[in-house]
């Protein structure tokens, strides 16, 4: 087995170990590669490899990547980065799913970039985790706010939370108060169930505390390419 393949085995059966150890459906978590930095041709070594979600975080990157990548039907980009209002529409083209909805100008401009005939585009609302506000996120006392905007965006379909766990708590704690936050958000809209959470170092403890959508990148790309 090359090192690609192996390192994609390992990751999908510790997913499976968590999710079992919670006594949940490893089958209900879907496991997002973040393949952010590396050349598109690991993205095509992934797909071989059965990858299907795919996460960038760069716009430019994105788009490049899809575009180079169109052929590949059945594979869904996930854009998890901060997002700027004038790249909507590249953003919207590109991704099958916007995680990182943290404001209502964000929401519009998504929503404004809809063209006839666009499928609803699913969002999520990103919480900031920590009280830092230079890290992406919406307040979390602000989320169900921000929620209750997007659901009134009719080409925005509101699919739940995302969010980073901050460096200086333990995960698991952090994922604890997302999980709550995730319910506010459901009472929103009952449909909002994606926990996008859990990236190389904490995804277990993510899955122990409800994530539904895992970001996993260099334990399974590898060290990502240093970008000048
Ligand atoms: C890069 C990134 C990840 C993946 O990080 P790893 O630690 O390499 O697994 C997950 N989520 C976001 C928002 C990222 O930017």
């Amino acid at each position: 087995m090359d090192t690609l393949t192996a390192r994609l085995a390992e990751v999908d059966e510790r997913i499976v170990d968590a999710a079992r150890r919670a006594g949940r459906d490893p089958g209900a978590l879907t496991r997002i590669v973040v393949t952010k930095f590396h050349p598109t041709a690991l993205v095509e070594e992934l797909y071989a490899l059965g990858v299907r979600d795919a996460g960038e975080n760069r716009q430019q990157e994105l788009s490049a990547k899809a575009h180079e990548l169109a052929a590949l039907a059945d594979l869904r980009w996930h854009f998890i980065g901060q997002a700027q209002t004038n790249k909507a529409r590249a953003i919207r083209s590109a991704a099958f799913a916007v995680h990182s909805v943290d404001r209502a100008r964000i929401a519009d401009a998504l929503d404004a970039a809809a063209e006839p005939g666009d499928d609803a585009l699913d969002v999520l609302v990103q919480i900031n985790l920590t009280d830092d506000p230079g890290r992406g996120g919406v307040v979390a006392r602000d989320a169900p706010a921000l929620a209750e905007h997007i659901a009134g965006c009719s080409t925005l379909r509101l699919r739940g939370v995302m969010a980073v766990a901050p460096l200086d708590e333990e995960p698991a704690s952090a994922f604890e108060r997302l999980a709550a936050y995730a319910a506010e958000v459901r009472t929103v809209d009952p449909d909002a169930t994606w926990i996008s959470a859990g990236m190389t170092a904490d995804f277990a403890e993510a899955i122990a505390a409800g994530a539904t959508h895992l970001r996993i990148g260099s334990a399974i790309t590898g060290p990502r390419p240093v970008r000048g």
